[in-house]
């Protein structure tokens, strides 16, 4: 039987490497060697980047993206000033959700998703509020596939004084990522998307003057990164269990991310791999929603024509060996949008094209 390969925004296809190094057999979490692999881990997050080998640390935890993402707002939101929280998807909304639930000062502003961040508007708001301590946004918004203008926004960002934490979820590893000149203080983001990692292990990155102001009173137990913090930077170990296969499989991702040319070079991989997606739809009438310039190098999204089913879309293409993924939220019934991750040969995304150019071809006639 051909193997299945998952074009969505993770999980991934993985690497031979990658799931030969999820085999690790007794290896406890409280073990010396276990603490040695955190360690490296986290030494290698703050490699991938230029810009976080000096002044940021890392920290790994168990759970998927969402788990980074809330741990990183638990931890660094400010509780006696708001937290600005700019969305243009469904990431940026749930991060609002999540300084709701944990009770933390917030404003929310919404963009069309069909748009980018307006500077004019965060311009606007850092101005005129006294209220706001620091700003939070999604880098790659895999709702359309935006890529957000972040060097923008930081600069704005640092004129005001005021820390930015990010959402990477879906562009660390694979997308251009400065933190320092882009004024970032912490950022989260996870193994199972663009590191070809196993889901499930995540971690967040902060400047260590933002570590530093983690240790007031947290909301979450097992979220409380400044935990994790003392224990993995001081001795590696973490203070709950830890998902021991995952956190082994990130360090060979990694591994084969840097040997491979590091993240310009999987960008470069990425994006041949998406103008080719691109060219075919084109060639099938299917247009991009968001304009290919602005999109992330990552995952692209389609408007489905009309009288097309995704669910005959979506089958068919199963049926020959491709996972596709649907429109989330209120684009669920408008989009479909194929991510390109993961461990796959030139041959395949050939192999998807035409299939993609057959599938509309058939629904036109
Ligand atoms: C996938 C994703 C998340 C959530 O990650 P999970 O691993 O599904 O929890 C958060 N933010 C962005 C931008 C994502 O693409």
């Amino acid at each position: 039987m051909p193997r299945t390969i998952l074009l969505s925004p993770g999980p991934v296809a993985l690497t031979e490497g990658v799931k030969s190094a999820l085999l690790v057999d007794q290896l406890g979490h409280r073990e010396p060697e276990f603490a040695a692999l955190t360690r490296l881990v986290n030494t290698q997050l703050c490699g991938v980047y230029d810009e976080t080998r000096q002044d940021y640390e890392s920290v790994v935890l168990t759970g998927s993206g969402t788990c980074a993402v809330e741990a990183m707002l638990a931890t660094f939101a400010p509780r006696t000033s708001q937290t600005l929280v700019l969305a243009n998807g469904v990431y940026g909304e749930r991060s609002a959700a999540m300084l709701e639930c944990h009770g933390l000062p917030h404003e929310l502003v919404a963009f069309e998703w069909t748009s980018g961040i307006d500077s004019d508007v965060v311009a606007t708001r850092l101005r005129d509020s006294t209220e706001i301590g620091a700003v939070f946004a999604v880098h790659h918004e895999t709702t359309t596939g935006r890529l957000n203008d972040i060097a923008a926004l930081g600069e704005l960002c640092r004129r005001h004084g005021k820390p930015l934490m990010l959402d990477v979820v879906s562009s660390f590893g694979a997308e251009e990522i400065r933190p320092r000149s882009w004024n970032v203080s912490a950022f989260a983001g996870t193994a199972g998307k663009c590191l070809h990692g196993a889901p499930g292990i995540s971690f967040v990155v902060a400047a260590r003057a933002q570590w530093e102001t983690a240790t007031r009173k947290p909301s979450s137990v097992y979220l409380n990164l400044a935990r994790y913090r003392h224990d993995q930077g001081l001795s590696g170990y973490s203070p709950f269990t830890q998902a021991v296969p995952l956190l082994s499989a990130l360090h060979e991702a990694l591994h084969e991310l840097e040997r491979s040319g590091g993240w310009a070079a999987r960008r470069q991989l990425f994006r041949s791999r998406g103008t080719k997606i691109y060219k075919a739809l084109e060639r099938a009438g299917v247009v991009p929603l968001v304009d290919p310039a602005q999109s992330s190098c990552v995952l692209q999204s389609f408007r489905i024509p009309s009288g097309v089913s995704y669910q005959a879309l979506h089958d068919q293409l199963k049926a020959q060996g491709f996972v596709i993924y649907a429109g989330q939220g209120r684009f669920a019934p408008e989009i479909f949008r194929i991510a390109n991750m993961g461990d796959m040969a030139a041959t395949d995304i050939d192999n998807l094209c035409q299939r993609l150019i057959e599938f509309f071809r058939r629904a036109e006639s």
